[in-house]
């Protein structure tokens, strides 16, 4: 295959060149140069690439020091990566986590739009708001899975593909909001403008900020989990106003606050072990393959999304079991 012997060649050069530039003895630089060219060498060996250990990775796709083995190798090949996703590495779990999520939630959502109109109060214009979170949903499942397979295949297409990735953390959730607050600010649709208008604002930011190649660096890791945590807590306000207009009581039984509390728990929990590697921190090399923070991330993400859709789904069904009237509640 000639990208194997491409990649290779290209390998041997940055690592020459990196060897070369650090403080080894001239002995060091030596035995490390034979044991990278020896390990490239075999995992390009028969025309079928091999996994590798972290230390002979080049920079650009070193992000977790914790997973010491079963890497992919640099493969400039859409169609090697592609194919990449039936064998066994560190992106195996992140692939399929979010693979699998996307194709639920777009049969979900496909599901969901065919319901009969007359289960909906207004069915056009709630087909519209619960259609913007399986929007944003199977926007920020796709970029991710789609990320997480060619991001070896090299350092631009790695790049580009992880702003697309954090930018639709930012579309989820942002199209997360739309329904909440459409069936929460039901009756008063000026905040319900206005905390939307804000969540956009908030989000185009992020999306903004992402773009930023310094965001998607090893050491920003902390950074991204509070930008997009803090995008998320911005509902904080919004919560607080339906609390105090509608009561406690109200807002754990009619607006679903119970199932929004766990959503916000199972993100938050997501963020945490990921901007922390927990566990492959505590057990370094132990989790390579199955079950380090990355994958953890992904499975409380699609989880959070589900529990939001429940959440919405029942906010939905009590709408139209109230009617659609808003004359009992006080306000128009
Ligand atoms: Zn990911």
């Amino acid at each position: 295959m000639y990208f194997n012997l491409l990649c290779l060649i290209h390998r041997l050069l940055l690592h020459l060149d990196r060897t070369w530039r650090n403080d080894m003895s001239k002995s060091g630089q030596i035995r490390h140069l034979f044991k990278t060219a020896g390990l490239l060498l075999r995992s390009y060996s028969d025309g079928r690439w091999r996994v590798i250990p972290h230390d002979v990775l080049p920079d650009w796709l070193k992000d977790n020091d914790f997973l010491l083995h079963g890497h992919r190798p640099p493969m400039p090949s859409f169609r090697a990566c592609f194919r990449s996703i039936f064998r066994i590495h560190t992106e195996t779990g992140n692939i399929w986590t979010h693979l699998l999520g996307c194709l639920f939630f777009l049969c979900l959502g496909i599901v969901y739009m065919f319901r009969p109109n007359m289960s909906f109060v207004a069915p056009f214009q709630e087909k519209i708001v619960i259609g913007a979170f399986f929007l944003g949903a199977i926007l920020c499942l796709s970029f991710s899975w789609l990320f997480h397979t060619v991001y070896c295949h090299s350092e631009g297409v790695s790049r580009v593909f992880s702003k697309l990735d954090y930018s639709g953390i930012a579309f989820l959730i942002m199209g997360s909001f739309v329904p909440w607050l459409y069936y929460s600010f039901y009756c008063s649709p000026q905040p319900c403008f206005i905390y939307l208008i804000v969540v956009c604002v908030l989000g185009i930011t992020a999306i903004i900020v992402s773009q930023c190649d310094f965001f998607s660096t090893p050491q920003y890791r902390g950074v991204r989990a509070g930008v997009f945590v803090g995008l998320g807590l911005s509902g904080v306000v919004p919560t607080l106003h339906f609390m105090i207009t509608e009561g406690f009581l109200r807002a754990t039984t009619m607006g679903q606050m119970g199932w929004l509390f766990l959503m916000a728990v199972l993100y938050i929990t997501g963020a945490c072990l990921y901007a922390a590697r927990i566990p492959e921190r505590f057990f370094p090399g132990k989790c390579d393959i199955w079950f380090h923070s990355h994958q953890l991330f992904h499975i409380l993400v699609v989880a959070g999304a589900f529990v939001h859709f429940h959440g919405v789904s029942n906010l939905q069904e009590f709408r139209y079991t109230a009617g659609g009237g808003c004359a009992e509640e006080g306000g128009a």
